[in-house]
């Protein structure tokens, strides 16, 4: 058993920045979001979100940190709500690859069996101390038809269970060597179905769709594009802003147009910060960071956090830790509405009308 009570302490200093404080504060708890809660102080309490809206509990080839564990990171942390994502393509059950980057040739595809170990897992390990939202990952946006079909046996299956779609990918680069296509504009006119009914069970879908890339920067928004156009009233979370490691160049000023025009014209659109990349690539670069502040003050109610934690097996709490960290940093940066939206959750609990709320933070003194 790993050495639980020193490291939860360590963390929480980590996470607070107050490594030389005497009295860490405590961790704010699941209840305390349940209202009435103590104003929230932005000088003591960790500017790391309280909420990973994109948390992959499955990895590319099974082997997974286990279920229990993973929420033991997430309660050692800020987070107190999460979406359990699967993840959106598997290697073949019979492959020994467990990165498809170092596998070309190897497939990966969208699959249902992460959906059911998760859901599984859920039922037997339901934890106390967390709100996690369970979500369906196994859509093929390039082979849509199945999908309502399949969104009826998850629901005979486990119903109630599921409240989410995604990570599910339109178009997704570093997998064009693993036989990944990005869906075509006919396909998308195919998703009529699954968006219905998605659209009346109210679940959002967390759609993966690079932008473009160095080479051609807004080579892939005519699909994302359209996806928003053809369907305006599903609540459509784009994750990662649209970037990748395919595209670390794009002018924040150029990006940050493209996302400000689609957020005004299509009302229902989210924005998922999730993925280190954007802190690595963009936001800590220089001169961007006031811009990307800007952006998420002034967009404060459409922008969801997220680490994008894989859970392989050879991933740790410390990964876990510091992909949050890594994450959150921009977080620090907005001013307290922004905060409150983006990091305390208030975001999350309206897109899913979840009975919690954010806390008010406190006025500065
Ligand atoms: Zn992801």
């Amino acid at each position: 058993m790993r050495c639980c009570v020193p490291f939860a302490v360590l963390a929480s200093l980590l996470v607070s920045g107050c490594v030389f404080s005497d009295n860490p504060p405590a961790l704010r708890s699941l209840d305390s979001f349940k209202g009435g809660a103590a104003c929230y102080d932005r000088e003591t309490e960790p500017y790391t979100a309280v909420v990973d809206t994109h948390l992959h509990y499955r990895p590319f080839d099974g082997r997974a940190i286990p279920f229990n564990e993973v929420n033991d990171y997430l309660s050692q942390t800020s987070v107190r709500f999460a979406n359990v994502y699967g993840i959106g393509q598997m290697l073949p059950a019979n492959s020994r690859c467990s990165n498809y980057l170092k596998c070309p040739g190897t497939p990966v595809a969208p699959t249902v069996r992460n959906d059911f170990v998760n859901a599984a897992n859920m039922l037997e390990y339901k934890p106390d101390d967390l709100h996690l939202t369970l979500s369906m990952t196994f859509t093929d946006l390039s082979d849509p038809e199945p999908t309502v079909e399949l969104m009826k046996l998850y629901e005979k299956e486990y119903p109630g269970l599921f409240h989410w779609m995604g990570e599910v990918n339109l178009v997704k680069q570093a997998q064009f060597n693993n036989r990944h296509k990005a869906a075509s504009p006919k396909d998308i006119t195919k998703w009529a179905g699954f968006m219905a009914e998605l659209k009346a069970r109210n679940y959002p879908i967390t759609i993966h769709s690079d932008l473009g890339n160095d080479q051609s920067p807004t080579l892939y928004l005519p699909l994302m594009e359209q996806a928003l156009a053809l369907y305006p009233d599903n609540k459509i979370v784009w994750a990662h802003m649209g970037l990748s490691y395919e595209q670390k160049s794009l002018p924040a000023a150029e990006h940050i147009a493209i996302l400000s025009r689609l957020l005004d014209q299509y009302p229902n659109l989210l924005i998922d910060i999730s993925w280190r990349i954007l802190e690595d690539a963009y936001f800590s670069q220089w001169g961007n960071r006031p811009l990307y502040v800007d952006f998420m003050n002034h967009y404060a109610e459409r922008i969801l956090p997220g680490s994008d934690f894989v859970a392989f097996r050879g991933n740790n709490f410390n990964v876990y830790q510091q992909e949050l960290d890594v994450t959150s940093r921009i977080l620090k940066y907005l001013d307290d509405n922004a905060f409150r939206h983006i990091a305390l959750g208030e975001n999350y609990f309206k897109l899913l009308n979840l009975d919690y709320q954010a806390p008010m933070v406190c006025e500065a003194s």
